[in-house]
């Protein structure tokens, strides 16, 4: 079996890594990668123009418009990690919004809403999570009447990741009150400075700042400003949520993050010892590396069967629960490797790369809770996946177990 690439793609690879090195100057710096900051937003055109992101977008909605190619998007995130290159935004518009649009919206709303998320124009946030409301979603209580020809929506989110820095949500309500709990919900989406609207910050324990609580009040939206029927907001939020978990436990952050930890290992030492060249150290490494490469293989996995439009069943469902649980032994790792430094946090003259692996060490583990905790994500690989039984509700009786 000869696994080498073609030359084709020996080609692409070298494309893509001159391109890498030529356009360093115009990286946007640590401070400036946020999605509505002129450099990024510079540089996210660039990437597009180029097709290292957005690539399988159609040129109509503001993407490169190429068709899917398994081993080209593998080479292009290769050669952004070898050359420690600045990818394409990936946030909640880009990565969740975009391909529910895509999957599920009007072909205006698709002309309209795409190109402008992609740049980075608008910036959206999720408004799924209530204070009653997270892992049995369904039950979620903002509700919207229709007058005057807009919906009109009033009730509470609460966990809503960015919601302070976007000027746009998507958004679930109830619209059908007297409808089962599933069929009564719909998906708007609206600016978030609309008047009614009220975003208050909720610090988190990294000491930053990035939930919000939003509160409603008779906060008024078009109603073409809804993706899908009304009522049938439960099955667009899942093809949102199904983009949110493979988003969250994106298989190549792992590689890209053990990249940087390897040079730390390079650099730092230990009783006069380089790091790497400590054996248990290394060991945990190796393990990490395996685990990385492994969810590597997997997401070339899940891509070729999206190309193809099959279902990859049991194959997507574990991609949250072990790509968050990954990142946050990675983090762990790193922090462990700093020794007694890796206490310090803040602004201390010690403390390394600005403490970015303690704070992911904590903001990993809001990770693995965010977009269905853990232990939701094992219910549903073991209900979905599995085919095992469904686990009793709270206040019903067990199923009887067969003699
Ligand atoms: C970092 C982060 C970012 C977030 N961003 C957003 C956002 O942008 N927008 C948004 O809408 N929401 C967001 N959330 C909220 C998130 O979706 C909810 O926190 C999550 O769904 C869990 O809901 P909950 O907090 O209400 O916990 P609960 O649902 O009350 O769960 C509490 C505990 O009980 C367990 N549990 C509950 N039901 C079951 C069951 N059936 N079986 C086994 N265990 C169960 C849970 O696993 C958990 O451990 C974010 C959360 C985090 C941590």
């Amino acid at each position: 079996m000869d696994l080498k690439l073609s030359k084709e793609y020996e080609d692409f690879r070298q494309e893509v890594r001159d391109f890498c090195e030529k356009s360093k100057d115009q990286m946007p710096g640590p401070r400036e990668i946020g999605a509505s900051d002129p450099k990024r937003q510079a540089w996210q055109k660039l990437l597009i123009e180029h097709g290292y992101t957005a690539r399988t977008i159609p040129k109509e909605y503001g993407g490169y418009g190429a068709e899917p190619d398994v081993l080209k998007s593998r080479i292009i995130s290769e050669a952004f990690t070898e050359t420690k290159t600045l990818g394409g935004l990936s946030n909640q518009g880009i990565s969740m919004f975009v391909p529910t649009l895509l999957e599920l919206g009007t072909e205006e709303q698709k002309k309209r809403w795409i190109k402008p998320t992609l740049e980075g124009t608008h910036v959206w946030c999720q408004g799924y999570s209530e204070p009653n409301s997270g892992s049995d979603l369904a039950s979620l209580q903002t509700k919207a009447h229709v007058e005057d020809g807009m919906f009109v929506i009033n009730g509470q989110k609460i966990w809503t990741s960015g919601a302070h820095e976007s000027d746009m949500m998507f958004c679930l309500v109830r619209t059908e009150p007297d409808a089962p709990k599933h069929k009564g919900i719909s998906y708007l989406f609206f600016e978030t400075d609309n008047p009614g609207i009220d975003r208050r910050l909720l610090p988190n324990m990294t000491g930053a700042a990035s939930f919000n609580e939003v509160f409603f009040t008779d906060a008024k939206v078009p109603m073409d400003q809804i993706v899908g029927e009304r009522g049938d907001g439960w099955n667009v939020c899942n093809a949102t949520l199904k983009h949110e978990r493979g988003m969250l436990g994106d298989p190549n952050a792992a590689g890209t993050r053990l990249k940087t930890i390897i040079d730390m290992m390079h650099e730092e030492t230990l009783d006069g010892q380089r790091l790497i060249d400590n054996p248990v150290y290394r060991d945990r490494l190796v393990q990490l590396q395996a685990e990385a490469t492994a969810m590597q293989y997997h997401g070339l996995r899940l891509l070729t069967a999206s190309i193809k439009k099959e279902n990859p069943g049991l194959s997507r469902l574990i991609v949250k629960l072990q790509g968050c649980e990954l990142n946050h032994q990675i983090a762990s790792f790193a922090v462990d490797l700093l020794g007694e430094l890796g206490v310090l946090y803040g602004q201390t003259p010690l403390v390394r790369n600005n403490g970015t692996w303690q704070f992911s060490y904590m903001y990993d583990l809001g990770l693995i809770i965010g977009g269905g905790t853990a232990q939701i994500q094992k219910n549903i690989i073991s209900e979905h996946g599995l085919g095992m039984p469904r686990e009793p509700k709270v206040g019903q009786p067990k199923p009887a177990i067969p003699a």
